[in-house]
């Protein structure tokens, strides 16, 4: 065997992705593990029963591929958007794919790409400017304000100077928590149809947890807005790997242009089937998380904390000195959060009230380390 090892840059790699790390939160084993703001509710027994019948009933035509179209699929999305998002909204307009980051990225590949520009208004989803690098599309980090509201006058100005051919914006926003008003949205949409016009792409991965509704009537007379939704979040289903969006139906045609054949799996299509069965019983623990959220934001305060407002499955908490010395200490108390790398900030997802317990006790025991 050879002793020569290779590295990553010894290779002819594209120059973009040259000392570059991969994204990925630590997977530690931790008996309480509150850094990926998955759903801590396995799924419940009759929807596992349905997914084996219904995979088992895929299994038998594995021979042969996929619907390429995905279309029992998109109704069904379709029908959960337009019963819970206040909007009517049929197949044509709703694309699926492997996680929503599959969705975004068969955005880029067709709104962005090399020579074309994205902005997003950071601290958010680092993804989106990952993603964004996958692709060849130029990224623009856009400004908030301190308390991490989009600062709309400043955004409107970065998105006339820059003309990006594709603007995220997400919320509720992640790691921060906190919704975008639909004001600024609208906002934001006639500043990039002014200046190119370009894309907008509504990141509402954790809207099912927020105080507020859906942005999805927005796209009523708006070509270029798309709407991206999950099931890793609300629907407890992170390892499905079923993301999709809500479009004119032209961009759904659009992105057709860059998808792989096939790319989503009969057996995924039949397990995401499976699951909107049983929507009802999934978003049952959406309200218990809403709750259990709505209690870590006040017992964190009531502790002296600083907390970003939250509309999502998560808080964000601080401040401090080294957030990431202190991400450190929780851990050693057996709580895994999220460091994001937002200076002074961490990020804590709701889990089950016993969790929560957990790690209340380990940050109340920490502030008194740290005042001590
Ligand atoms: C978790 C998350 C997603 C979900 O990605 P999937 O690929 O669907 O699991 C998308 N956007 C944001 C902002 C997220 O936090």
């Amino acid at each position: 065997m050879s002793e020569h090892v290779t590295r990553i840059d010894d290779l002819p790699i594209r120059d973009e992705l040259r000392g570059k790390s991969p994204y990925g939160a630590p997977q530690l084993d931790v008996p309480v593990r509150l850094n990926t703001n998955e759903n801590p509710y396995p799924l419940p027994e009759p929807l596992v029963a349905r997914i084996a019948e219904r995979v088992t009933e895929a299994a038998r035509e594995l021979n042969r591929y996929p619907d390429r179209d995905a279309v029992e699929l998109r109704t069904e999305l379709a029908r959960y958007l337009t019963r819970t998002g206040g909007h009517q909204v049929t197949k044509d307009q709703v694309w699926a794919a492997n996680g929503s980051n599959e969705v975004l990225q068969q955005l880029l590949q067709t709104f962005g790409g090399p020579g074309r520009t994205a902005i997003g208004f950071e601290p958010s989803y680092s993804m989106h400017a990952l993603i964004a690098r996958g692709t060849g599309t130029g990224w623009i980090s856009g400004p908030r304000n301190d308390d991490f509201t989009i600062d709309v006058a400043a955004a409107e100005r970065a998105i006339a100077e820059h003309r990006p051919h594709v603007v995220f914006i997400t919320t509720p926003n992640n790691p921060t928590g906190n919704a975008v008003p639909a004001e600024a949205v609208l906002a934001l949409y006639e500043a990039a149809q002014a200046a190119r016009p370009s894309l907008v792409v509504v990141d509402e991965a954790y809207v099912e947890f927020s105080h507020g509704d859906s942005l999805l009537p927005l796209l009523d007379g708006r070509p270029h807005l798309v709407i991206s939704r999950t099931m890793s979040k609300a629907f407890g289903a992170a390892g499905l790997r079923l993301g999709y969006l809500a479009a004119d139906p032209a961009v759904v045609d659009a992105v057709q242009l860059v998808r792989l054949p096939y790319h989503l799996s009969s057996v995924t299509q039949a397990t995401a089937l499976a699951a909107l069965e049983h929507t009802d019983t999934l978003l049952g623990y959406v309200d218990q998380l809403k709750r259990e959220r709505d209690r870590l934001v006040a017992e964190l305060r009531a502790i002296g904390y600083d907390v970003t407002e939250s509309d999502a499955n998560f808080v964000q908490f601080g401040r401090f000195e080294d957030a990431h010395a202190i991400w450190r200490k929780i851990l050693d108390r057996g709580v895994l959060v999220r460091d994001n790398g937002v200076p002074g900030w961490l990020r804590v997802s709701a889990g089950t009230p016993a969790e929560n317990d957990a790690f209340l006790d380990a940050v109340r025991d920490l502030k008194k380390e740290l005042s001590a």
